[in-house]
């Protein structure tokens, strides 16, 4: 039985994880949990999946959990009582918990970096899905990665598709594929994206999109911050990155294809111009799944493909003028160094602005541009953990602060007052 930790239980990842535990009790339990602030479903989460150790990233409200769960009917305590941690190192402890064999990194933003730095230390196995911790930090996490021998096994369904069709390969090295070391005979990757919620609109008509409008995926359901990656590609930008790192192609043979139905994963192009593909339904349990069970895959009885319900695949190039963020990744992907976190913290920072209404869908991108343009010149091209934090700060201050000064647009709620 594998010993699972989830960080970011809370969130749409490390739900979907605690129910293929559940679907699977034989072959999966759960040590440790992680949460920011959702004490109602953690407390549910503790008491289903018994974990040895729970943390919350709001350290005020470990009393309040300490006391609901004190408070529980006797039947409906959890099996065991679970040590409680809390804050930054309380995270750092669930993340490398020595029980644990496989650490599930759902944790949203650049929080995860630390917890996930942790793990690789204690040297776990990790399903990645928080792909801005490899973005912010492809250059401290790799290092670390081949000091401790830990194996980052993608749960981003794009790079679970890449890493299913290397499996095959004359030139499969496992232990290889999680370093960021190039991958012998891989010639091109092309990452497939469904379009995000805009994919049907003109490009002037973006001048009109509001949050409502930006969360709703047409394909997947996600937390709110990757459905709006999603809607302004930047999400693809950020897995163009995290494919660099994690396969160790260059960014000229890293494309971007739009796929609407989201039936094909993710495609590796080889040596002797052979195509191979990875298929599904849209449904991130199975790429999770496969981390979880890697090696090994798993007998399931979920819904299977049948492509005669598809019907159509089709493809077609991303548009750079109704996506720029696509762009901007590449460049920050290319330039290298520290500029892919100033990118991330950037684009974290104006959704999340975005997300309360502060600022315009369309100044996104040009708040990003802003802060990687001015950090060019202090850009650090071998950067330490510090450097990547200093800068992550920085940009999420020069974000915070041009938005307060005014940004180009308005918001749609302010033009509509
Ligand atoms: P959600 O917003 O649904 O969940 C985020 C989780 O992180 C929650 O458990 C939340 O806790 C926790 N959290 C939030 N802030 C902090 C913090 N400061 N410190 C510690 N924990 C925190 O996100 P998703 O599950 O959608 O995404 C998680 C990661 O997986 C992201 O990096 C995303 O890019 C990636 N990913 C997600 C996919 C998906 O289908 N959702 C697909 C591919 C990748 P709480 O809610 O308790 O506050």
């Amino acid at each position: 039985m594998k010993a699972i930790s989830v960080l970011g239980s809370t969130g749409s990842i490390g739900t979907q994880t605690l129910e293929i535990v559940q679907e699977f009790p034989e072959q999966f339990r759960v040590v440790a949990l992680t949460a920011g602030r959702n004490l109602g479903l953690l407390v549910e989460q503790i008491q289903r999946h018994s974990p040895e150790v729970v943390a919350l990233a709001d350290e005020s409200l470990l009393k309040e959990l300490e006391e609901r769960l004190a408070s529980l009917p006797a039947d409906q305590k959890p099996q065991r009582q679970p040590e409680l941690v809390g804050g930054p190192g309380g995270l750092n402890i669930a993340a490398s918990w020595d029980t644990a064999d496989l650490v599930v990194t759902g944790i949203v933003g650049c929080a995860g970096l630390l917890p996930t730095l942790a793990a690789i230390q204690a040297g776990k196995d990790l399903a990645l899905a928080n792909k801005e911790t490899l973005i912010a930090a492809g250059p401290v996490v790799l290092p670390e990665l081949r000091k401790s021998g830990s194996r980052l096994l993608p749960a981003d369904s794009e790079h679970s598709a890449i890493f299913q069709c290397l499996q095959g390969t004359p030139w499969a090295d496992n232990a290889r594929l999680s370093t960021g070391v190039p991958t012998p005979g891989l010639r091109r990757i092309q990452l497939t994206a469904s379009g995000g919620a805009f994919r049907d609109w003109a490009t002037a008509d973006l001048e009109k999109a509001t949050v409502a409008d930006a969360t709703s995926h047409p394909n997947w359901s996600m937390g709110r911050k990757i459905t709006v990656d999603s809607a302004s590609l930047m999400n693809k930008g950020l897995e163009v990155i995290e494919a660099h790192y994690l396969f160790g192609l260059d960014y000229d043979h890293i494309e971007i294809v739009i796929h609407p139905q989201s039936i094909i994963h993710s495609m590796i192009e080889l040596a002797d111009s052979s195509v191979l593909a990875q298929l599904g339904w849209p449904d991130m349990k199975l790429p999770i799944l496969y981390c979880m069970s890697w090696p090994s895959r798993l007998e399931t009885p979920w819904r299977r493909l049948n492509l005669t319900e598809v019907g159509q695949l089709t493809f077609n190039k991303p548009d750079p003028a109704k996506y720029p963020c696509m762009e901007l990744a590449y460049a920050a992907g290319r330039a290298g160094g520290t500029m892919p976190a100033v990118l991330n913290a950037a684009n974290e920072e104006a959704v999340a602005q975005f997300l309360e209404e502060r600022i315009h869908f369309l100044d996104i991108p040009d708040l990003i541009e802003t802060a990687c343009e001015r950090h060019k010149s202090d850009r650090v091209d071998q950067p330490q953990l510090d450097d990547v934090l200093a800068v992550d700060q920085w940009a999420r201050t020069a974000v915070r602060e041009q938005v307060d000064r005014g940004t180009r647009r308005l918001p749609l709620t302010a033009m509509a007052a």
